[in-house]
């Protein structure tokens, strides 16, 4: 089953590393406040990654409910 996750848009820094790791769920360029999830078919693996070198940890699993 593929997980739902969500970028925090006020803890945001804008560094880009999300969309470095795993450019095909995470989008950011310079024009951007924050970095966006674009689509959540992507190696789950990789948004853990991506999640674990986030500077300040704005990446976060949606709880399923
Ligand atoms: S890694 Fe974190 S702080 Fe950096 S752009 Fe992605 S969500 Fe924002």
């Amino acid at each position: 089953m593929t997980k739902s996750f969500y970028i925090d848009n006020e803890e945001c820094i804008a560094c880009g590393t999300c969309a470095e790791i795993c450019p095909d769920c995470f989008k950011f360029d310079d024009s951007m406040e924050h970095a966006a999830v674009t689509g959540f078919d992507c190696p789950m693996d990789l948004v853990q990654e991506a999640m674990d070198n986030c500077p300040v940890t704005c990446i976060h699993w949606e709880e399923a409910q």
